[in-house]
């Protein structure tokens, strides 16, 4: 049977917005307003106000859902498949917790509504605020900030002004080589100049390389436990020490603590701050840049230097409290992204103390699995049991000249998303990949069926992974064009699917 022209099955082919419609066409038709209208240049300055917007679309309301709607298909997202991208914990997310953040209660609270008639979200606050020091073995919480770099940021400000208020803030920040880019440039924002630690040949910092580093006017050393390597940092203890006897603050990247959960505490390895990413950890949809929460827990001497305002409990009223004289100030408008601190208290109070643990548990079997089925098919550089992610490189694949991108573009056409590549950047070639723990053994080996066919065709057939994928709506990119200037107008460019039909991408520009 002949393909429906400019569909495959029922995917369907999208021009732009400004290519569709027809003039005078709207997309709802209100009924004429009861109250006096006004012209907008009353009510607006004229030189604000733009005459006419050059084929501005006109079109109805149907056309406008099937646009987002169809272009909502071509996305791919964790409610679609497997996701394994390392460092970024895309586990899936329950529906309950959507619900609970879009309770009228929550959803329409203003943030300018009295504290009186918001003691249900300040009491949600205030217990997550607890959890999170509970989980982690630390002191006291701010919800405040909107993203883990955020948070670390926020907690570099607190350690700068702790570090002050006892007479010098020091310059340098102690950051291993394996580190997220956020790190470096964490503290190159808080004024601090960064200090690469190489790591050991094991994959993680050695006691000897920090105490070479190590003198007075290192403010901190910011380390990921697990690492981003998916290692265990097993000389955490040392280390803390090696640096506390300096002066110095130990800072934890906690955006792995999905590997921890219920079973380590970063509080009880001489940790004096760590951020906690509640979008990878505690379940909230992200990727693309959508809210995100990164709370901070800090150490009871790091407490006064807290962002106001704090979330306080007078008998049984909660209140917001903005005395606190040493607080760093304000680092997010009002009090941070609520609706993220729902979904995660949610996730928390659904899950208990004995749920989260299995959730650590399951991820690091998970991401073992991985490694024990792929070894041997592709090389690991650090042959050793991991926590919750899995590094691979293509060192075996290269002599054959395919390299991580094709085997990354190549997963696309298996139904797969990529898994993190080229990251982090000691590992040449690396592929990074973090099961999570919400994958049924069916996917992990359906994914590793996939790896294990990619090796193969890599041997027979190099030419096939250099120009993957060839079944997706846009096939292999120029990756530098394709950033420097993008052309969002959709093509096809497979043979298998027909051209549009003339005058459907109307002003194609190629
Ligand atoms: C994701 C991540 C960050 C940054 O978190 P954002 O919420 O994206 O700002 C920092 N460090 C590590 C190890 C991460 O994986």
């Amino acid at each position: 049977m002949k393909e429906t022209v400019g569909t495959r099955g029922l995917q369907f082919n999208e021009p732009l917005l400004f290519e569709q419609g027809s003039k005078g066409r709207i997309g709802s038709s209100l009924p004429p307003p009861d109250v006096p209208t006004r012209r907008p240049e009353r009510l607006i300055p004229k030189k604000a106000l733009r005459e006419e917007i050059e084929g501005f679309p006109e079109l109805s309301e149907p056309e406008v859902v099937r646009h987002f709607t169809r272009l909502s298909q071509w996305n791919y997202g964790i409610d679609v498949g497997f996701y394994p991208l390392g460092s970024c914990t895309m586990k899936y997310n329950p529906r309950v917790n959507e619900d609970m953040a879009r309770l009228p209660g929550f959803a329409r609270l203003h943030p300018y509504t009295p504290e009186a008639l918001a003691q249900g979200a300040l009491q949600l606050m205030w217990e997550l605020e607890r959890y999170l020091a509970e989980i982690s073995g630390m002191d006291r919480v701010t919800l405040q900030p909107a993203a883990g770099a955020h948070g670390e940021l926020t907690a570099l400000m607190m350690i700068r002004a702790y570090l002050e208020s006892r007479g010098n803030p020091r310059r340098k920040v102690l950051v291993p080589d394996s580190a997220h880019g956020t790190n470096p440039a964490s503290s190159t924002l808080c004024g601090y100049s960064g200090v690469s630690l190489k790591s050991g040949p094991r994959g993680i910092v050695e006691p000897s390389t920090v105490a070479s580093a190590m003198d007075e006017e290192v403010a901190a050393i910011m380390i990921t436990n697990p690492n981003t390597l998916g290692l265990f940092e097993e000389h955490l203890l040392e280390i803390a020490e090696i640096v506390h006897e300096k002066g110095g603050q130990v800072y934890c990247d906690g955006a792995n603590l999905n590997a921890l959960l219920g079973i380590a505490r970063p509080g009880d390895m001489g940790i004096d701050a760590i951020q906690f990413n509640l979008h990878k950890t505690f379940s909230t949809p992200h990727g693309g840049g959508g809210p995100g929460a990164g709370p901070v827990g800090i150490k009871a001497h790091l407490a006064p230097f807290r962002p106001v305002p704090t979330v306080e409990r007078k008998g049984d009223r909660f209140c917001l409290n903005d005395d606190l004289p040493q607080s760093v100030g304000k680092v997010r408008s009002f009090y941070g992204n609520f609706g993220t601190m729902v979904r995660a208290y949610a996730y928390i109070r659904a899950l208990g103390p004995s749920g989260l643990r299995k959730v650590a548990e399951r991820a690091v079997i998970n991401a073992n699995y991985l490694m024990s089925h792929l070894k041997g098919i592709y090389h690991l550089p650090y042959d050793r049991f991991c926590k919750h992610e899995v590094i691979f490189t293509d060192a075996y694949q290269q002599p054959h000249g395919v390299s991580t991108m094709d085997i990354a573009k190549r997963l696309i056409d298996y139904g797969f998303h990529s898994p993190t590549i080229y990251f982090p950047l000691i590992v040449k070639g690396a592929l990074m990949m973090e099961p999570t723990e919400t994958e049924s053994k069916e996917t992990l080996d359906q994914f590793i069926e996939a790896m294990k066919r990619i090796a193969k065709e890599a041997e027979e057939d190099p030419e096939l992974l250099h120009k993957a994928p060839h079944h997706s709506k846009v096939t292999r990119l120029d990756e530098v064009r394709a950033a420097r200037q993008p052309n969002l107008r959709w093509r096809p460019q497979s043979k298998e699917v027909p051209e549009v039909p003339p005058g459907a991408l109307k002003g194609e520009g190629g």
